[in-house]
């Protein structure tokens, strides 16, 4: 079942590797679905035919798609004929006489949907990085096909009995096909396959019910911004901003009727941008407020029975498949497993992060002291003062410090050049590879041996029609059953220099390439019979681990010295700017992390809770207040990053039980850069076991299994505190 296929096509926003913690978490998904009427299908399948480029299997090298023959009007047909065939497929695998076996049910659902996986993968990523108002209206037109798709599959009874059968008769089979017949399997109890026709009944309207509940709360938290705008009058209010901020303000106060007056709009996380700047502590006070207290009563839109209303929904539904909350349902295909091994991950880190933010806190309270302020500090000061600690301590020009990262070096003498130190593998240019922009770079990966891996695609720079952010994909994804290798994409926004000028890198952006290549090497590494374990198809709190790995050769000394020359003098980057890049980089880091973990503390206290439990929840704000004291991480001035009235990931988006991710990954990066540090560091020896036991496996193995092979234990939080420089609290 091309599950991550299907998905790659309805939105870019669900492409195999999602990097960071995105503000918009709403699945293209939903919003399509929620956007779409019912279109009539007048037979555009019956248009498929030899003359459109996903008939048949591209025939350049390593099944590349060819874009001197594909247009945007091969896409629908190709998809309406991918789903017919799939589904023609699934019926012929359910409907077989033979009993069943694990090669006529599982290894058949494995080839099955090659005409969809092939169109979905090339719609989804040119959708993503080179898509138009037509590629976004088509997505929202496949949405509720593709959902149907997917439900003939998963409700089909005939085809769950074959592959409960298979299950059943499990001890027959090892390694990656037993992991597969499980993962299958689990696929179908989870979705209910198992439950009496009342409990599908139920399950049903519950999913329909938290649909319409997800959907309330996102709209809502569009009417709380206008509800809760601070509208400002005397432009005098608005000191510390510059004229052009000022300028926006006046023109969204514009946009809103008020000529004459400033709107300051609230962004979805408790903490707002402009506090830092603004001079004026009561029109912060107010600003700050207007966010934080959002849907918690203090307007109209009130989203507090919605949170209750889902943790109670939630807790049913997993009640019903057998488990005890939402979390131990969700969790159970995670690394984690169960929601207590992701709250102890979190509450180990609880001491070291709260003793930092003190710290933090006294140097904050210091210069508050120093200008004969008489007051302690509240949320809203804390981003405006630690900017004027940061101007006094970590002053550093990030101009200079582009000089010495130009694009073309940093690709091929940093990450190139790191990626050939570890794991011996080189990166070819093929020119005669067509591509969907002009400026794509495509390469050849040749192993060690000199033998080819696949293709890479660096699609780095920013277009109109490209989503936000940095991200990983694939048109092609490995497999040893159907004789595929890797065809790999990373997705940056690197803004070009004009021509014949050099592209300057910020730190952040050398960081992020080299975090993408990690991904890419999950894909193109990847060494599995079966195509849906491959690579990147891994829960989602491992899935960030390879690439966060990655990220920190970017200050690897060997690295460095090959990369960081001055893009005109040639010049080594001095160590004392290195150091300022250093100390920048976790400057404020105790306070960022607290309100990370208060959020993803908090995401927990509601999933783990009964339905009985739910169902008590009072108030809210008091439920969340408990939640914050019971984990230790109440802190006045560090609220949680997002508080629970207006918590996208978790109640208008696919994070619920799953904020803790990112910091779980990075766990793992920490411990397992540590590791490779203290053994020798950059080394073809290094490369090879983490590739043996990490990056070659894919979802073939329980993941916590791959990396103790690596690691030889289960990680701490120590390297992960190390990373973020919060090991040495500043104060006890
Ligand atoms: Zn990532």
């Amino acid at each position: 079942m091309r599950k991550s296929i299907i998905a790659v096509a309805i939105g870019a926003a669900l492409t195999v590797a999602a990097c960071g913690d995105k503000e918009a978490a709403q699945t293209a998904t939903e919003q399509a679905a929620e956007q779409t009427q019912q279109t009539t299908e007048q037979g555009a399948a019956a248009e498929f035919n030899q003359s459109n480029p996903f008939y048949a299997e591209s025939s350049l090298p390593f099944q590349a798609p060819d874009f001197t023959k594909i247009e945007f009007a091969h896409y629908e047909p190709a998809l309406l004929a991918g789903i017919e065939e799939h589904a023609k497929e699934i019926e012929a695998i359910a409907a077989n006489s033979e009993p069943a076996t694990f090669e006529n049910t599982i290894v058949a659902m494995e080839k099955s949907g090659q005409l969809l996986g092939r169109v979905a993968a090339v719609f989804g990523n040119v959708a993503g990085s080179a898509g138009n108002d037509e590629f976004r209206a088509l997505q929202v037109k496949m949405a509720p096909k593709f959902a149907a798709h997917s439900d003939n599959i998963n409700l089909n009874a005939d085809l769950f009995a074959r592959v409960k059968t298979v299950y059943e008769n499990r001890d027959q089979l090892e390694g990656e096909a037993l992991r597969l017949v499980e993962d299958t399997y689990k696929g179908f109890v989870r979705a209910g396959a198992e439950l009496s026709d009342d409990q599908q009944a139920r399950i049903r309207e519950i999913n329909s019910e938290m649909s319409s509940v997800t959907t309330e709360f996102r709209n809502n938290l569009m009417n709380l911004v206008d509800e809760n705008m601070v509208v400002v009058e005397d432009k005098a209010e608005l000191a510390g901003l510059t004229e052009s901020q000022i300028a926006r303000l006046a023109s969204t106060a514009e946009s809103k009727d008020m000529p004459g007056k400033y709107v300051i709009t609230v962004t979805n996380t408790t903490r707002q941008p402009i506090l830092s700047s603004l001079e004026n502590r009561e029109l912060r006070e107010k600003v700050w407020k207007a966010s934080a207290l959002r849907g918690s009563g203090n307007t109209a839109t009130d989203n507090r029975p919605l949170v209750k209303k889902l943790a109670e929904l939630r807790a049913e539904k997993a009640e019903l498949l057998g488990y005890e909350n939402w979390g131990a349902y969700v969790l159970e295909r995670s690394m984690a497993s169960a929601p207590e091994a992701a709250q102890s991950m979190l509450r180990d880190l609880v001491p070291a992060v709260v003793s930092n933010v003190k710290g933090e806190m006294v140097a904050i309270q210091d210069v508050i002291n120093a200008e004969g302020g008489e007051f302690e500090v509240e949320p809203w000061d804390w981003a405006f003062y630690a900017e004027k600690v940061r101007a006094e301590k970590y002053a550093m020009d990030s101009n200079e410090v582009k000089q010495y990262f130009e694009f073309n070096r940093v690709v091929e003498d940093g990450v190139f050049y790191a990626m050939n130190q570890l794991f011996g593998i080189s990166f070819e240019k093929r020119d005669d590879i067509p591509t969907y922009a002009d400026d794509i770079v495509v390469y050849e990966v040749k192993d060690v041996d000199g033998e080819s891996l696949g293709l890479f695609y660096g699609d780095w720079f920013t277009r109109d029609g490209k989503r936000g952010g940095a991200w990983m994909s694939s048109f092609v994804s490995q497999s040893h059953l159907m004789d595929t290798k890797p065809v790999i994409l990373n997705n940056m926004n690197i803004t070009k220099a004009a021509d014949g000028e050099p592209t300057l890198l910020s730190f952040d952006e050398v960081s992020t390439m080299f975090h993408e290549m990690g991904h890419a090497l999950h894909g193109m590494f990847s060494d599995v019979m079966y195509p849906s374990l491959a690579g990147t198809s891994v829960s989602r709190d491992y899935v960030e681990f390879p690439s966060t790995f990655q990220e920190d050769w970017t200050l690897n000394p060997k690295v460095l010295a090959n990369m960081a020359k001055h893009h005109e003098t040639g010049e080594q980057i001095p160590q004392e700017l290195l150091d300022k890049v250093m100390a920048a980089k976790n400057f404020n880091m105790g306070y960022d992390t607290l309100e990370y973990i208060a959020a993803a503390l908090l995401d927990l206290e509601y999933h783990t809770l009964t339905k009985e439990a739910a169902a008590s929840i009072e108030d809210v704000n008091q439920f969340e207040e408990g939640a914050l004291v019971r984990n230790g991480v109440d802190v006045d001035a560090v609220p949680p990053r997002y508080r629970s009235n207006f918590f996208a990931h978790v109640f208008a988006g696919g994070y619920s039980a799953g904020y803790y991710a990112y910091m779980w990954s990075e766990v793992l990066a920490a411990d397992a850069f540590k590791y490779v540090q203290e053994n020798g560091g950059l080394t073809l020896e290094n490369g090879q076991a983490f590739r043996d036991a990490i990056l070659s496996k894919g979802n073939s193995k329980d993941p916590m299994q791959q990396y103790i092979d690596f690691r030889g234990q289960k990680p701490t939080v120590d390297a992960l505190l190390e990373r973020r420089g919060l090991t040495a609290p500043k104060i006890d």
